[in-house]
């Protein structure tokens, strides 16, 4: 494996420390630039199981909108974020939602599941 150094933007709080990263495939060599040692271990989870947040919304019937805010309670595996927003633009739910209901349990198998962000009352009929 060849040996890379990259910048890698730490985003596990909010003060974003840009990080230098030397690593050979999933072996860090040398970290510089992290303000504290959680930096470390997100590097160590970037290059071997990299995770985001999904937020995007889902189809309500019934609701004051037609769409409701939702995102995953936990981060997501990266590589399968499209494959998770096809499965999600497949959900339908019925008003009223309430905030933090499941619209999607257990995603793709992962145990992760998808929630709404805020409540949506029935529309006026
Ligand atoms: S390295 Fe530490 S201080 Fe810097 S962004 Fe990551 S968690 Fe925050």
């Amino acid at each position: 494996m060849p040996v890379i150094t990259e910048n890698i933007i730490c985003i596990t709080c909010p003060m974003g420390c840009t990080l230098q990263v030397t690593h050979e495939g999933s072996t860090i060599l040398n970290v510089e630039g992290n303000n504290c040692a959680r930096g470390i271990a997100y590097v160590q989870r970037e290059l071997t199981d990299p995770r985001r947040m999904v937020a995007t919304t889902v189809r309500v019937s019934g609701g004051l909108h037609p769409l409701v805010p939702v995102y995953t309670k936990e981060p997501f595996p990266k590589p399968r974020i499209s494959e998770l927003l096809e499965a999600i633009r497949t959900v339908q739910i019925e008003a009223p939602v309430k905030m933090e209901q499941v619209v999607l349990a257990d995603a793709l198998g992962t145990g992760i599941d998808v929630i709404a962000s805020r409540d949506m009352p029935r529309g006026a009929t």
